[in-house]
This record gives C-alpha cells, sequence and structure tokens, in this order.
C-alpha cells in the first residue's frame, strides 16, 4: 500500500447466536477498529429472532465502537411496514449506514402481500427517510436468479440509480472475474465505487458447499493446494492467508481502493491480511473512521 493511496478495509460480521459467539464478535471488534476501518457491517437474519439478534448487535455496535456501523437490511419476506420500521430505529438510533438487500425468502414461504416488490423501491425509500449511505449487493459472477450477465448488471445500475452509493461484491476467487466485471459496469456507464468483497479461505470444503448455492466459484487448484496441507493447521492458515493477501494486492495493484472483509467473525485471518497490505495499528479508541 502506498502513502499516495492508501487502502480502506471494511469488515463484515454476523450476529452471533450464543455467549461464546457474542465475546468472539467482540473480540474482534476491537482489534479491528485499530485499522480505523470505513465501517463494520452486520449481516441481516433470513427470518424473525435472528433479524432481531442483526438489529440489536448493530446497535449495540454502534454504541460501543468508535467506527461507523453499516447495518445490513433485507426487504423481502417481510411485509414492507416491518421493514420500514427496522430502519427508521436504525436511523433514530443514529446509524447512518445501510447494506440494502432484497436476501432470500425461506424456503415453502410465499411473499406478504405488501412486501416491497424490488431492493430497488427499498433503496429509493432508505433516500427519503434521511442523509444515509447505502450500499448495495453486486455478482461478479451472475446471480443464481439472474437470466443473465447482462441483466444482472442492469439490475445492479438500477439499484445504484435508486440512489445506492456504491455496491459491494459476493466474494471471488479470480481477481480478472472481478477486474472483468468491473470493466463490463463502466462501459455500462456505472461510476459509482465497486467494492469487491474478499473472503478468506477458512474452511475450503465449507466454502465449496457454500459458493454451489450463491454462484461462487472456487478454483479448481485449491483443491491441490490444500490437498498438501491437509491435516496441518498452521500450514493451512498460511496458505489461505497467501492466497487472499495475493489476490488483493492485484486488486490494488488495478486500482482498488477498498476492500470489504467477510470476516465470518474469525479476526486471526484478516488481521494479518490487513497487516500484509499495510494496515497499520492504532492506539484503540483512536481509530481515524471517515
Ligand atoms: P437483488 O439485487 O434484488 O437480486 C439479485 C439478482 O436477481 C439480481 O442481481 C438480478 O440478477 C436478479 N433480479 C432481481 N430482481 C430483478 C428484476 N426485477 N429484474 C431482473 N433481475 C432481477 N443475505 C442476507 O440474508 N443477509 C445479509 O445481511 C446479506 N448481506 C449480503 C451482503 C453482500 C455484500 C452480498 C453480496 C450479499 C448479501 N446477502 C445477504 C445475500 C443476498 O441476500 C442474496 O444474494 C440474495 O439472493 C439477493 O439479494 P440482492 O439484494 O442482491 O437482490
Amino acid at each position: 500500500m502506498t502513502d499516495a493511496a492508501p487502502v480502506r478495509f471494511s469488515y463484515e460480521f454476523f450476529p452471533p447466536r450464543s455467549e461464546p459467539m457474542q465475546n468472539r464478535l467482540w473480540r474482534a471488534i476491537g482489534q479491528l477498529e485499530r485499522f480505523g476501518p470505513l465501517f463494520f457491517s452486520m449481516t441481516y437474519g433470513a427470518q424473525g429472532s435472528a433479524r432481531q439478534v442483526s438489529i440489536d448487535t448493530a446497535l449495540a455496535m454502534h454504541r460501543e465502537s468508535p467506527v461507523p456501523i453499516a447495518a445490513h437490511l433485507t426487504c423481502c419476506a417481510a411485509p414492507r411496514g416491518e421493514v420500514d420500521a427496522v430502519a427508521r430505529g436504525l436511523y433514530e438510533a443514529g446509524i447512518r449506514r445501510i447494506v440494502a438487500l432484497r436476501g432470500d425468502r425461506p424456503e415453502a414461504t410465499e411473499p406478504f402481500a405488501d412486501e416491497y416488490p424490488s431492493v430497488v423501491d427499498l433503496i429509493a425509500s432508505l433516500r427519503r427517510l434521511g442523509d444515509l449511505d447505502i450500499s448495495v449487493a453486486a455478482y461478479p459472477e451472475p446471480h443464481p436468479r439472474a437470466s443473465s450477465a447482462l441483466a444482472d448488471l442492469q439490475h445492479l445500475q438500477r439499484k445504484l440509480d435508486a440512489g445506492a452509493d456504491r455496491a459491494i461484491t459476493q466474494y471471488f476467487f479470480d481477481p480478472d472475474c472481478f477486474l472483468r466485471f468491473r470493466d463490463r459496469a463502466v462501459r455500462l456507464g456505472i461510476d459509482k465505487p465497486i467494492v469487491p468483497g474478499i473472503l478468506p479461505v477458512h474452511d475450503l470444503e465449507r466454502i465449496k458447499r457454500f459458493s454451489e448455492r450463491c454462484g461462487a466459484s472456487v478454483p479448481a487448484a485449491y483443491d491441490a493446494l490444500f490437498a498438501k496441507v491437509e491435516g496441518r493447521p498452521e500450514a493451512q492458515y498460511r496458505l489461505a492467508l497467501e492466497l487472499t493477501v495475493e489476490l488483493c494486492e492485484r486488486l490494488i495493484g488495478e486500482g482498488v481502493d477498498c476492500i470489504h472483509f467477510y470476516t465470518l467473525n474469525q479476526t486471526d485471518m484478516c488481521l494479518d491480511i490487513s497487516l500484509a497490505l499495510g494496515a497499520s495499528l492504532k492506539p484503540a479508541k483512536l481509530t481515524s473512521a471517515a
């Protein structure tokens, strides 16, 4: 990382479901806030009680951390009034960043009659709510629901035109996949930032299973690479670290100046990656968050 173009990081967490997980989350926050991240984000649960945990955790993070908090908010599988009430509650509590999403409908459930028809409508409604910084999701490898790569990109354009400030991508492992996507977006006229979402390979088999559902591809070469370090957790960790740093360095070399990390609430890897990319630690509670 050069002095001229410092790269900024954001870190995504998911809501903790137990006390040990809660402790791990707060430890992660305490360690990563010292990099002065752009923001921490808190994902939103797919249904009922998980949603309340997301909201409560985002609010607690907002109260406790000097880093700005972005609350994820999904609009499918909930009445519009409920989504609006959550957005208003977050806004009134002082949260000024939202990651606006459609989300996934839980299996075997019917839409509510008064759901937001599309995330585009949610974004327009958030814009009317107040001075919010809105991020949306983008898919370098088209979303499984997309009819084509072009339709996917045009949908992203509609989300940005509706008032979103930036797109954060689904994770990917091939830098060229992101770079081609960014080029196609620019050719279509998209001029807002597209921030790469980076997932360190904590557990290859788990990532492969998840990737089948979300349409991301895992390089075939990873099988052989991780097979060589099987049963050696330290070597596995080093390999995952090297692969992720290499991916980020390539992106930074191509002009990327913000990176969003899917932390899976595990700090060590994101801490080591951030340090390897040149982030400097600052005294706790003295971050330079924008
Ligand atoms: P959309 O952008 O509405 O749709 C996804 C794709 O479907 C579009 O790209 C497009 O190809 C197609 N599509 C949808 N509507 C239309 C239309 N009208 N016309 C044409 N094509 C259309 N999930 C959670 O449950 N909680 C989270 O906190 C969460 N955080 C995320 C954060 C990021 C950065 C990313 C990348 C994903 C996240 N997800 C989260 C996953 C996300 O909810 C799923 O990928 C979901 O299936 C799509 O949500 P979306 O907002 O991208 O939807």
